[in-house]
C-alpha cells in the first residue's frame, strides 16, 4: 500500500493550458515527500487532484489504496490539506475553527473537543484557543492551519508551500513542527520551490517541470548528483 499513488495524471484546463502531462508518482506510507518546482509548474494542479479541489482530465488518483473515481469519501478522510492561503474565519476563535473543521469530518463534538486539546497543544496554541483567529501571528495563523487539518486524523498531510513568504525563524520552527509529525507516522507531502527546505526535511523528493516529473528519487540520490 502507498501513501499516494498517482498514474498518469494529467491536467489541461478551460484555457488550454497542459499543466500535467502524464505524472505517475508514488509515495510509501511514512514518507516525508517533497514536490519541488518552479512557478507554474505544475505543483498546485497536483495537490488540488489529489484532494478533489481540482478535475483531472485523464489518469488515476489513489490515497492508501482507495480510488478517487470511485472511494472518494474515504480518500478524502485519509487526507489533511494545509492549504497555502489562510483560508480560516478570521472572527471565530482557535477552538471553533479546529473543532467546526473535525464536525465536517464527522468527528462527534465530545470527540472534536477531546482532540482540539491534544492538537492545539501540540502545536502551542491552547493557551491562545478563545482568542479570535485574526489576533493571532502570522507563525500562529500557520500552525492554526496545521492544528485544523489533523483534526481528523488524516494518515497523509499534505501542506502546499508550507513557508511561502515566512521570514527564516518561523521557517526553522514549522519544520521542527513538521519533523515531529513525521515522527509520529504521519506521511508529509509539501511542495515547494526551495531546495533548501526540501533539503532539510524530506527523504524523497519529485521535480517537477512544466507539467513533466523530470526526477523522482531520494533527496541522498539527488544531493550526490549536484
Ligand atoms: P477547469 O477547466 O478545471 O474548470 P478553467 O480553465 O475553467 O478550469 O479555469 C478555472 C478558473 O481559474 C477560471 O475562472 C479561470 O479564469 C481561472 N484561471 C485561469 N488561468 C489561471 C491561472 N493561470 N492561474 C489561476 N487561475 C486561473
Ligand atoms: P505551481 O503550483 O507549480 O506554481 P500550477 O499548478 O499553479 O503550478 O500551474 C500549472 C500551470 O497551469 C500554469 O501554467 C498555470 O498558469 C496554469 N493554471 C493553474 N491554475 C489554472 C486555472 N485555474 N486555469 C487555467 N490555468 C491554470
Amino acid at each position: 500500500t502507498y501513501a499516494l499513488e498517482l498514474t498518469n495524471l494529467k491536467k489541461v484546463y478551460g484555457t488550454g493550458v497542459k499543466a500535467l502531462r502524464g505524472i505517475d508518482l508514488t509515495v510509501e506510507e511514512g514518507d516525508f515527500y517533497a514536490l519541488l518546482g518552479p512557478n507554474g509548474a505544475g505543483k498546485s494542479t497536483t495537490i488540488g487532484i489529489i484532494t478533489s479541489l481540482v478535475n483531472k482530465t485523464s489518469g488515476k488518483v489513489k490515497v492508501f489504496d482507495y480510488d478517487l473515481d470511485t472511494d472518494l469519501v474515504r480518500a478524502k478522510q485519509q487526507i489533511g490539506l494545509v492549504p497555502q492561503e489562510f483560508n480560516f474565519n478570521p472572527f471565530e476563535t482557535v477552538q471553533q475553527i479546529v473543532v467546526n473543521q473535525a464536525g465536517y469530518y464527522g468527528v462527534p463534538r465530545k470527540e472534536a473537543l477531546k482532540r482540539s486539546e491534544t492538537y492545539l497543544k501540540q502545536s502551542g496554541l491552547w493557551e491562545k484557543r478563545h482568542e479570535r483567529a485574526r489576533m493571532l501571528s502570522g507563525g500562529m495563523k500557520r500552525r492554526l492551519m496545521i492544528a485544523r487539518a489533523l483534526m481528523h486524523e488524516p494518515r497523509l498531510l499534505i501542506l502546499d508551500e508550507p513557508t511561502a513568504g515566512v521570514d527564516i525563524e518561523l521557517r526553522r520552527e514549522m519544520w521542527v513542527y513538521l519533523r515531529e509529525l513525521n515522527e509520529q507516522g504521519t506521511t508529509i507531502i509539501l511542495t515547494t520551490h526551495y531546495l533548501e527546505e526540501a533539503e532539510m526535511l524530506c527523504r524523497n523528493i519529485g521535480i517537477i517541470q512544466s507539467g513533466e516529473l523530470i526526477e523522482n528519487t531520494s533527496m541522498k540520490a539527488l544531493l550526490a548528483k549536484l
